[in-house]
């Protein structure tokens, strides 16, 4: 273990030694203490190094490559919103060039969240020129909101956008009514010096996993896989400050890198954060999804919980369960209250089928308890 790992272990579940003790597993054991526990690595559970942000055990501090790319990150994060968005036109300038000369097919993925939003705005000529094109993952489980957005936009490029939908019949429902609620993250992954090393399916084909992995298998990543074939590359909207997990790779493969699968991966907005996503719609003037507008304290994209904290709006999968500790349900009873009641229903009948220990009415109570957090230990023991 690295001699100036930096944790503050008072702000974990568990004691200093248990996590030490942790630290010394296989990454089976791992997993199996971790599923023992009701924790996660994807909601922050395990301890992680203050300054490097991996997790203690895997303390980066004292790699030089490392700190070198974290060096490159805090300058790019540093600069001022209008050298970030110079950067980003810079991108969108030189790899449309690029697809032009070669005649790459590349791929824009938009979802109508305020990510994608942005790339497509970046993008919006040679969208509409035909030189890029867009694609849709339609899960047929998004809000009113979202749909919307889709049509309004595909209107305002004067393109139709590429849609990428699951098998006739294959809906959230029917999927947790076969593989039960998709409650874990179907990742489950530990980051390994500095890379992502994803534990195999076959290691951790638990029931619960499993709901998760075949979930966005049949809605989101069967589609789009088809729809992906052929093409040179993609532009995504991914950004280094939206999860530790990003911000490591990113920081690894920079803005816009050629993969070893002879693929172009463009991330236009790598280093912005969600307050220069906003200004730039603000400088722009462009339309967005509705559902960042469905606020109670004046802030787009934020909503005030009753426990005194707050909600960021997404957008996605309006009956995902991985998301529900956040406050999603909270704000989703406001201002959907259809969806609210169906997603009620889809759990009640899902557990009662399944047997999974999830009492509905337990998360409800969310809204009672003053600590968020506690809801995943609660109600996903
Ligand atoms: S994000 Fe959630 S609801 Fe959507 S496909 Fe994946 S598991 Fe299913
Ligand atoms: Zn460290």
């Amino acid at each position: 273990m690295c001699c100036i790992l930096r944790v503050d272990w008072s702000k974990y579940p568990l004691t200093q030694q248990i996590w030490e003790e942790f630290g010394r597993m296989s990454l089976r054991e791992r997993r199996v203490f971790l599923k023992e526990h009701s924790l996660q690595y994807t909601q922050g559970h395990v301890p992680q190094c203050e300054d490097c942000l991996h997790v203690f055990f895997n303390c980066q501090c004292n790699n030089q490559e490392f700190q070198e790319r974290k060096k490159l990150w805090l300058k790019e994060l540093s600069k001022s919103f209008e050298e970030k968005l110079r950067h980003s036109e810079d991108i969108v300038r030189e790899k449309t060039q690029l697809i032009k000369d070669n005649n790459l097919k590349i791929v824009l993925a938009y979802s109508g969240g305020i990510d994608s939003e942005c790339c497509l705005q970046l993008f919006k000529e040679p969208i509409s020129q035909g030189v890029i094109k867009v694609i849709v993952g339609n899960t047929t489980s998004e809000l009113p909101d979202t749909y919307k957005r889709w049509r309004e936009a595909e209107q305002e490029l004067g393109v139709k956008f590429m849609y990428g939908l699951p098998e006739r019949g294959t809906t959230f429902e029917s999927n947790a009514n076969i593989f039960g609620l998709p409650v874990y993250s179907r990742n489950a992954c530990v980051v390994m010096a500095g890379e992502k090393k994803h534990i195999k399916r076959e290691e951790s084909s638990s029931q619960s996993r499993r709901s998760t992995i075949m979930c966005c298998f049949n809605l989101k990543d069967k589609p789009q896989k088809l729809l992906l074939k052929g093409y040179d590359g993609d532009i995504l909207g991914l950004k280094a400050t939206e999860s530790r997990g990003r911000s490591i790779s990113l920081k690894k493969t920079g803005d816009c890198f050629f993969s070893n699968d002879m693929k172009w991966h463009i991330r236009p907005i790598a280093w912005w954060t969600i307050d220069d996503e906003w200004e730039f719609q603000k400088e722009k003037g462009f339309k967005y999804n509705g559902i960042y507008d469905k606020t109670n304290c004046g802030t787009k994209g934020k909503y005030k919980l009753s426990t005194g904290g707050y909600y960021k709006i997404r957008s996605g999968c309006a009956y995902c369960p991985q998301g529900i500790h956040n406050g999603y349900l909270e704000w989703l009873k406001e201002y959907y209250p259809t969806y609210f009641n169906k997603l009620v229903n889809i759990y009640n009948n899902v557990s009662a089928k399944h047997n999974d220990g999830i009492d509905f009415n337990k998360v409800l109570e969310i809204k009672k308890v003053k600590n968020p957090s506690l809801f995943s230990s609660s109600v996903f023991s």
